[in-house]
């Protein structure tokens, strides 16, 4: 039977990759038959993941934040002679502080990674499918935030809710061409910078909000994963897939 979900032959860019979900996003992808190219500004740690992965693995340095870096890095795949396939933007970040106390300085912060940045990748990625004419997937890593608000982070559900509106629109405009555009929202997944919060009390009472009661794990994005990068999804633009343990349709 046809392996729907298998990636041999594609090679696809993660976007902070150094850690959290974007690492795991690379091992997901290389161990469906990628070719990963993996990015973000701690090469150090790329290269522990290069090593890790073994073989159809490239690293390149890359901060989203910077029109120069993703332009060296449209550069670098190319003199690579890499056919980008695949984008998963992922790169974020965020910096919870109540409205009233935010500053231009932090709101300026989250927007330029998550918003701009991503703009940045994806029209960096867009260019270079046009040129190859075989099509793409683009993946932006949205967030349950993006459609719901929680406390002490308008910035951060700000940048995210755009970015699912920039999906849709980028999906709109490129689907003649042959790229598809979708997003995930995740819910609260369990990653190394956010464990020793959720062992709190207040963090085991955010964990009681999700319907299924438990946090994500990065295992838990897998499938949403592979089915957005593969042909699986071949009719699939413009769409939202969250996963989220039902976090998003608690009641009200
Ligand atoms: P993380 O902090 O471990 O990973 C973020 C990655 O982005 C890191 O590798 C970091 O170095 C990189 N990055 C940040 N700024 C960058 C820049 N200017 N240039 C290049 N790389 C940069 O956090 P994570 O939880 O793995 O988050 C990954 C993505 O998933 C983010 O977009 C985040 O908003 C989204 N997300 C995470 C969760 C969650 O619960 N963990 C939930 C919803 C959405």
């Amino acid at each position: 039977m046809k392996n729907l979900f298998n990636l041999e032959g594609r090679t696809a860019l993660i976007t902070g990759a150094s850690s959290g979900l974007g690492k795991h996003f690379a091992k997901t992808l290389h161990q469906a038959g990628a070719f990963v190219i993996i990015s973000a500004r701690r090469t150090e740690k790329l290269e522990k993941l290069k090593t890790e992965l073994g073989d159809k693995c490239e690293l390149f340095k890359l901060d989203v934040t910077s029109e120069e870096s993703v332009s060296e890095l449209k550069s670098n795949i190319e003199s690579a002679n890499l056919q980008l396939d695949i984008l998963i933007n992922n790169a974020g970040t965020s910096d919870p502080q109540k409205f009233k106390d935010l500053s231009e300085e932090s709101w300026n912060y989250v927007l330029e990674t998550n918003l701009n940045g991503a703009f940045r990748v994806a029209k960096m990625a867009t260019d270079l499918m046009l040129k190859n004419k075989k099509g793409g997937s683009i993946i932006n890593i949205a967030s349950i935030l993006g459609q719901r608000v929680g406390l002490n982070l308008s910035s951060y559900a700000t940048s995210k809710s755009a970015l699912i509106q920039l999906t849709k629109s980028m999906a709109l405009e490129l689907a003649r061409s042959n790229i598809r555009v979708n997003a995930l929202a995740p819910g609260y997944i369990l990653t190394e910078i956010n464990d020793d919060f959720f062992a709190t009390e207040e963090g085991q009472n955010y964990i009681k909000k999700i319907p299924m009661n438990r946090l994500g794990l990065e295992e838990d994005l897998d499938g949403a994963l592979l089915l957005l990068s593969s042909d699986a999804s071949s009719f699939m633009t413009g769409s939202v897939i969250n996963i989220d343990g039902g976090h998003l349709i608690n009641p009200l």
